[in-house]
C-alpha cells in the first residue's frame, strides 16, 4: 500500500525555502499548507505584508497541500465548472500564494511558543537551533484522520486497513474484492463509492440508523448497486491470516448479533483530528480539541495569534469555508500588525 506517497509526489514536485538560517524574524507566520493557509497567503502578499509559509513535510501524515491532495475530483470549489483534482487545486492555490511573494518554507513547525512576544517558532527536526521570532501567527495546520483502536488494526494496518481509499483502494489486494468502509459522513459515502472501482463489493458500516452526510451523498451511494449498507453496525475486531486482512468482526448494535464480515480491504472515515498539539496549554480550545475563536472571526484567546480552516472549524470543514475563514484570517492579522506599529 502506498500511504500519501503519490499525493506528495504530485504536489511537492517543487519544493520551496527549505534552509534555516539563525536568528529570522518574520512579520507575520502561516503554519499550514491547505486552502486556509493559501488563502491567508495571497491576502497578506497582496497587501505587502511579505507572509512566510511553513507548508509542512508530511505534517501529521498528510502531504503539504492538506486533506484536499488525499483526495481525486473536487466538484463543489466555485469557479471550476470541470472539476479539478485535490492535488491540482492545491498546487493552483500555491502558485498563487508564491505569485504574490509568499515565503514558502518546506518544513514542518515542531513547537511554538505564545508566552512573550515575538512569539517563537521551532522547525522540526531543529529544536535545538535558535527559533525563529514572529510578531504574528495564522495557524492553519488542519485536521487528520482518526483511526479506530480495533483489535487487530495494529497486525493488519496497511495490510487491509486503510485511512484513505483514494490512496490505497488501487493496489491489487483489493481488486474484485469485498471491501468495507466504517462511518456515516460525507467522506465515509465518498470513498464507498469511489471504491466501487476496484472493489467487487463495498460495504459501509453506519453505527446509528442513519447517516450523518449530505443528502447528495446519500442518493449516490443508495442508486449504487455495488454498495451494501449496514446500518446500526459496528466493528469489533479486524482478522485475517497474519499477512493481510480478511475478516471483519461485526455487531448489530439492535439485535446484538455477531457476524463475520468476509472482506479484504477495511477503510476507516470516521473524521477528523484537529492539529493543535503544538499550541497544547498555550490557547482556548473546544472540548474536542478545536481551536476556540471569537464566532465570526480568527480571533483566539492570544493577541496576535490567529486561527483559520479545520484547526478552528468541528461544524463545515469544507474548503471552500476554510479559505473564507483564511481570508478572516489574513484580515484580523493586518488589523492586528497596524496598530502593533
Ligand atoms: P488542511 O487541508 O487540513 O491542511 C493543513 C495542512 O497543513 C496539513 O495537511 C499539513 O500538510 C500542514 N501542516 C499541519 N501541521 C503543520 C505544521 N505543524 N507545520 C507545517 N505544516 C503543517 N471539502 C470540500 O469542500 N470539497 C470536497 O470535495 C472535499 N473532499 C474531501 C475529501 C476527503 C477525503 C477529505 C478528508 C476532506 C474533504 N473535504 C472536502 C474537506 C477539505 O479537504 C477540508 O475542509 C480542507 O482541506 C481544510 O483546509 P485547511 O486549510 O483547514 O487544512
Ligand atoms: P464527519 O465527522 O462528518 O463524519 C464522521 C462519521 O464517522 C459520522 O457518521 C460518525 O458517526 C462516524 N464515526 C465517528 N467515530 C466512529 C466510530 N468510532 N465508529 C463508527 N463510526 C464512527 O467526518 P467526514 O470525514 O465524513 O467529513 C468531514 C468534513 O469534510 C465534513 O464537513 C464533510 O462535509 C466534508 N467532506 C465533504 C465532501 C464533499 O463535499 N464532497 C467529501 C468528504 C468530506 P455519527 O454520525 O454517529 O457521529
Amino acid at each position: 500500500m502506498i500511504g500519501h506517497i503519490a499525493p506528495l509526489r504530485t504536489y511537492l514536485g517543487r519544493v520551496g525555502t527549505r534552509v534555516q538560517s539563525r536568528m529570522v524574524h518574520h512579520k507575520v507566520t502561516i503554519i499550514g499548507s491547505g486552502p486556509a493557509a493559501h488563502t491567508a497567503a495571497i491576502y497578506l502578499a497582496r497587501a505587502e505584508m511579505k507572509p512566510t509559509l511553513y507548508e509542512g513535510m508530511m505534517a501529521n501524515g498528510v502531504a503539504a497541500g492538506g486533506q484536499l491532495t488525499t483526495t481525486t475530483e473536487i466538484e463543489n470549489f466555485p469557479g471550476f465548472p470541470e472539476a479539478l483534482t485535490g492535488s491540482e487545486l492545491m498546487e493552483r492555490m500555491r502558485q498563487q500564494s508564491a505569485r504574490f511573494g509568499t515565503n514558502i518554507v518546506t518544513e514542518t513547525i515542531s513547537k511554538v511558543d505564545l508566552s512573550s512576544k515575538p512569539f517563537k517558532l521551532w522547525v522540526e527536526f531543529s529544536e535545538d537551533a535558535d527559533p525563529v521570532t514572529t510578531d504574528a501567527i495564522i495557524l492553519a495546520t488542519g485536521a487528520s484522520a482518526k483511526r479506530m483502536s480495533l483489535p487487530g488494526e495494529e497486525t493488519y494496518w496497511q495490510k487491509g486497513i486503510s485511512a484513505c481509499a483514494v490512496c490505497d483502494g488501487a493496489v491489487p489486494i483489493f481488486r474484485n474484492k469485498p471491501l468495507a468502509v466504517i462511518g456515516g459522513g460525507d467522506s465515509a459515502c465518498e470513498e464507498a463509492e469511489f471504491l466501487t472501482k476496484y472493489g467487487s463489493k463495498v460495504y459501509i458500516l453506519v453505527r446509528k440508523d442513519h447517516f450523518r452526510a449530505s443528502v447528495i451523498m446519500q442518493r449516490r451511494i443508495e442508486k449504487n448497486s455495488k454498495i451494501i449498507i449496514l446500518f446500526n453496525t459496528v466493528a469489533l475486531e479486524a482478522k485475517g491470516n497474519g499477512k493481510l486482512l480478511d475478516v471483519l468482526r461485526i455487531k448489530n448494535t439492535k439485535t446484538g448479533v455477531e457476524n463475520d464480515l468476509e472482506v479484504n480491504g477495511l477503510f476507516y472515515a470516521i473524521g477528523h483530528n484537529p492539529a493543535t498539539e503544538i499550541v497544547n496549554g498555550q490557547v482556548d480550545k473546544q472540548e474536542t480539541g478545536y481551536i476556540k475563536t471569537v464566532p465570526g472571526s480568527s480571533l483566539t484567546s492570544v493577541p496576535g495569534f490567529f486561527a483559520a480552516g479545520d484547526v478552528q472549524d468541528s461544524r463545515y470543514r469544507q474548503a471552500v469555508t476554510s479559505a473564507g475563514s483564511g481570508c478572516i484570517a489574513a484580515l484580523d492579522a493586518e488589523r492586528y500588525l497596524s496598530t502593533q506599529e
